[in-house]
C-alpha cells in the first residue's frame, strides 16, 4: 500500500553510481522523499519539517559504506534520528507508583481504548510486579461504560469499585481513593468518562477528578490511527489536565505510527507503551526502533547496513567488486562470501533483511543452502589447497575424497559444493555484465 522510504530513495539515487560522501544536493533530493514519507506516515507537517531540519546538516557530507548505496545509507541517518526524537530520556516502563495507594488517571477521546487499556495495564502491574490495583470506572455517561470495565476485571482477576448509581464522577473519585486506601491497595486506576471531541465540560470534570485524586501518572491514551488530530488532543488534555506520558492503541492495525513522532515532538511527553491487539496482554512498552521502522516502512534496511558497516572490511569488498567485474569468482571468493552471510544472521538473516528476497530464500533453501549446510561448506573449503582453491576444476576423484575426508564430511557434499560454486561463478558473470549496482537492484526487483 505504501511505498517505503528505500523505495523511494532508491530512485533518487539511481543516478548516483560513485560513491563516496551524500552532498548537500543529494540530501536535499532525499529529505523531499523523506517528509512524503513522514506526511503519508501521519506525522504532522511542522514535525515533519522540524525533523528534516535536524537531520539534513546529519546527513550532508556523511560517507557513504561502500557496502551499501546512498539511498540506504541516508534511510539510516534518518531512522537514526527518528529513534533520538521518539525515545527522549525518560524510560518507558518507569511509572512511578511507590507510596500507595499511587492513583494512576486515564484520560483520551471516547473509543481511544481507556478502558481496554487500564484493564490490559492492571493485568500488566499485577502479573509482572506483583501489585494489588483495584480499578474504577468514572464514566456515567455511556450506560454499560462501567459494567464493561468490571466484566474485564473478572476476567483479568483485578478487583472493580462496586458500582454505585447515581454518582458523579468526582465522587466515584473519593470513593476509589477510601477503598484503596483501606483495602491497602498498592495503585489504584481512574478510568475517566471519553469524549468525542475535546468538550468543556467533560474536561472541567476531568480536572476536578485530578484535583480530588491527585495522580502519580496521568496516561493520556490515543488511537495510534488518528494522525495530525493526535496532536491537539495531546496538547489540550496537557494544558488542561497535565499528562505525564501517553499509550498509543491501535498499533496492531496497519497504519504507520507517524502519531507517535508528531506528539512526541509536540507535548515532548514520553510514549509509555502501546496496544497491540484487544486482548489483555495486547499491551508492550514502547519501543522506539520498532516505531522508526514502522514510519520509514522498510523491511529492515537499517539493521542490514549496520551489520554491512560493521562485518564488511571495505579492501575486502573493493578487491571482490573488482573481481566479480572481471567474472572471476574462486573457492576463496566463495569462503568470503559464505562467511559475510553468517556474520550477517545466516540465511534467514540476510533473506530477511532484504525486501523482496524471500523468493530468492526459497531458490537456496530449496538447493540445499542452510545454516548448517553454509558451515558444512566453508569447512570443505578450508580442506583444499591453495591451488585447488583458485582453479577448483582441478578437483578429480582422488582429490575430493581427500577434501571431503579432511572436513569430515561425504564426496557428495563437496559435489553439491561445486555445484553451487559453478551456479554462482555463472550469476556472478551475468551481473557484472549488467554494470554497476546491478546486483542490488536485481536482488530488490
Ligand atoms: P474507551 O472508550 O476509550 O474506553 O475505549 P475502549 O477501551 O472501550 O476501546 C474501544 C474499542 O477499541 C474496543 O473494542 C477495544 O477492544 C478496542 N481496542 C482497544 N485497544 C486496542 C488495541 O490496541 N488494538 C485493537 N485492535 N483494538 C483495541
Ligand atoms: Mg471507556
Amino acid at each position: 500500500m505504501f511505498e517505503s522510504l528505500s523505495e523511494r530513495l532508491g530512485g533518487v539515487f539511481d543516478r548516483l553510481t560513485k560513491q563516496g560522501a551524500l552532498s548537500a544536493d543529494d540530501v536535499k533530493t532525499a529529505m523531499r522523499e523523506v517528509r512524503v514519507a513522514l506526511l503519508e506516515a501521519d506525522v504532522s507537517l511542522p514535525v515533519a519539517r522540524q525533523f528534516i531540519k535536524s537531520v539534513e546538516g546529519k546527513a550532508t557530507g556523511a560517507a557513504v559504506t561502500k557496502s551499501v548505496t546512498p539511498g540506504q545509507q541516508v534511510v539510516k541517518i534518518v531512522h537514526d534520528e527518528l529513534i533520538k526524537m521518539l525515545a527522549g530520556e525518560e524510560a518507558a516502563d518507569a511509572l512511578k507508583i511507590d507510596n500507595p495507594p499511587a492513583p494512576i488517571l486515564m484520560v483520551g477521546l471516547q473509543g481511544s481504548g481507556k478502558t481496554t487499556t487500564t484493564a490490559k495495564l492492571a493485568k500488566r502491574l499485577k502479573d509482572r510486579e506483583g501489585k494489588r490495583v483495584l480499578m474504577a470506572s468514572l464514566d456515567t455517561n455511556r450506560p454499560a461504560a462501567m459494567e464493561q470495565l468490571q466484566i474485564l476485571g473478572t476476567q483479568i482477576g483485578v478487583d472493580t469499585l462496586p458500582i454505585v448509581k447515581g454518582e458523579s464522577a468526582v465522587q466515584i473519585a473519593k470513593r476509589a481513593k477510601q477503598q484503596a486506601t483501606l483495602g491497602g491497595y498498592d495503585v489504584y486506576m481512574l478510568d475517566t468518562a471519553g469524549r468525542l471531541h475535546i468538550d468543556e465540560v467533560l474536561m472541567d470534570e476531568v480536572q476536578a477528578v485530578r484535583d480530588v485524586a491527585n495522580p502519580r501518572e496521568t496516561l493520556l491514551v490515543v488511537d495510534g490511527l488518528t494522525g495530525q488530530d493526535a496532536v491537539n488532543v495531546a496538547t489540550e488534555f496537557d494544558e488542561k489536565v497535565g499528562v505525564s506520558g501517553v499509550v498509543l492503541t491501535r498499533m496492531d492495525g496497519d497504519g504507520r505510527g507517524g502519531a507517535a513522532l508528531s506528539m512526541r515532538a509536540v507535548t515532548g511527553k514520553p510514549i509509555r507503551f502501546v496496544g497491540l491487539g484487544e486482548k489483555m496482554d495486547a499491551l508492550e512498552t514502547f519501543e522506539a526502533e520498532r516505531i522508526a521502522g514502522r514510519i520509514l516502512g522498510m523491511g529492515d534496511i537499517v539493521a542490514l547496513v549496520e551489520r554491512a558497516q560493521e562485518t564488511l572490511e571495505q579492501e575486502q569488498a573493493e578487491r571482490m567488486a573488482k573481481r566479480f567485474q572481471k567474472g572471476l569468482f574462486n573457492m576463496n571468493d566463495m569462503k568470503n562470501q559464505l562467511e559475510q552471510m553468517i556474520k550477517m544472521g545466516g540465511m534467514q538473516g540476510v533473506m530477511g533483511m532484504m525486501p523482496g528476497m524471500s523468493k530468492y530464500a526459497k531458490q537456496a533453501e530449496d538447493a540445499g543452502l542452510n545454516d548448517k549446510t553454509i558451515t558444512h561448506q566453508i569447512a570443505l573449503i578450508n580442506s583444499m589447497t591453495k591451488k585447488e582453491r583458485a582453479n577448483p576444476q582441478i578437483l578429480q576423484a582422488s582429490r575430493k575424497k581427500r577434501i571431503a575426508a579432511g572436513a569430515g564430511l561425504e564426496v557428495s557434499d563437496l559435489n553439491k559444493l561445486l555445484k553451487m560454486h559453478r551456479q554462482m561463478s555463472d550469476s556472478m558473470k551475468k551481473l557484472s555484465k549488467m554494470g554497476k549496482g546491478g546486483m542490488m537492484k536485481q536482488a530488490m526487483k
